[in-house]
């Protein structure tokens, strides 16, 4: 099994460079896919260079002072490299940021409807909101309630919910796991097995290596701003030398939360 897409449907990273300021090289040359109704993770150390692969995806790069200056990014082939991040949201790519940057000061429905500002009306916008309180009934439950008192894993669903409000082709994760107790790791991976199986492929940038090869399909090590290492996640999480030398994973460990 590979992650390319024979037609190229779906996402390719070729070759991507980016530096941030002058001359601080933060990605060398990145080259990935993401196929059509797939899930695919980018594991690596701090500093790797995840984040910023995220960012050169979604357009976001710029706000950071920084510059994809190498390769390309296509998407179902056409280019959307240095495009403004609305023009990648209405393109079908969606992401939550690292760190669950929701509205604090906003209720759960009112964060929603800000996810949903491009819906065409009231009728639609409710349509896709029944659909989100549907696979997060938590949510529901909690609608009218200011998003800053949710807890940590709730506050996650409610980043991803919003950024499903625009019922993208593609959701970009940026360490949906971070800071979550592993009861809350484990329903926010279940989540992303059930956004897979509606059609939505889901770019999953993790730390946490053990669960993003539980739940991704093929897997990218990045290591020093390159993709060291790749495969079927299981093959990753088959392969001692990735499991010691990029993941700082133990075997049992891994193998025992699949
Ligand atoms: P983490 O898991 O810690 O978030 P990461 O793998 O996501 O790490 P990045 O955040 O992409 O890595 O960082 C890659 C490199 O780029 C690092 O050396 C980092 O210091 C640098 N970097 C990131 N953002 C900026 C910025 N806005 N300005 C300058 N350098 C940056």
């Amino acid at each position: 099994m590979t992650a390319q897409s024979s037609d190229g449907s779906g996402l390719s990273v070729r070759d991507l460079a980016v530096r941030y300021g002058r001359s601080n090289r933060a990605l060398e040359a990145v080259t990935l896919t993401v196929a059509p109704a797939s899930v695919v993770s980018v594991m690596g150390v701090n500093g790797a260079g995840k984040t910023t692969l995220a960012r050169a995806i979604t357009g976001m790069l710029h706000f950071h002072n920084g510059v994809a200056d190498g390769g390309q990014i296509t998407w179902d082939g056409r280019s959307i490299k240095g495009m403004h991040p609305a023009a990648v949201v209405r393109a079908g790519i969606s992401q939550t940021l690292e760190g669950r940057r929701i509205f604090p000061e906003l209720t759960v429905e009112q964060n929603l409807v800000v996810g949903g500002m491009t819906r065409r009306n009231d009728k639609e916008l409710k349509g896709v909101m029944d659909s989100i309180y549907d696979m997060f009934p938590r949510l529901a439950e909690r609608r009218l309630q200011i998003a800053g008192y949710l807890s940590g894993g709730e506050q996650q669903m409610l980043a991803i919910g919003r950024a499903l409000m625009q019922s993208p082709r593609l959701l970009v994760l940026d360490e949906p796991s971070l800071g979550l107790a592993p009861k809350l790791v484990d329903q926010i991976r279940l989540t992303i097995g059930a956004i897979r199986d509606l059609g939505t492929s889901v770019l999953l940038i993790e730390q946490n290596a053990t669960m993003a090869l539980s739940v991704s399909d093929y897997g990218y090590v990045l290591s020093h701003g390159r993709v060291n290492k790749e495969g079927p996640s299981a093959d990753i999480l088959r392969d001692p030398e990735i499991k010691t030398f990029y993941l700082g994973l133990d075997l049992d460990e891994a193998g025992a939360s699949r």
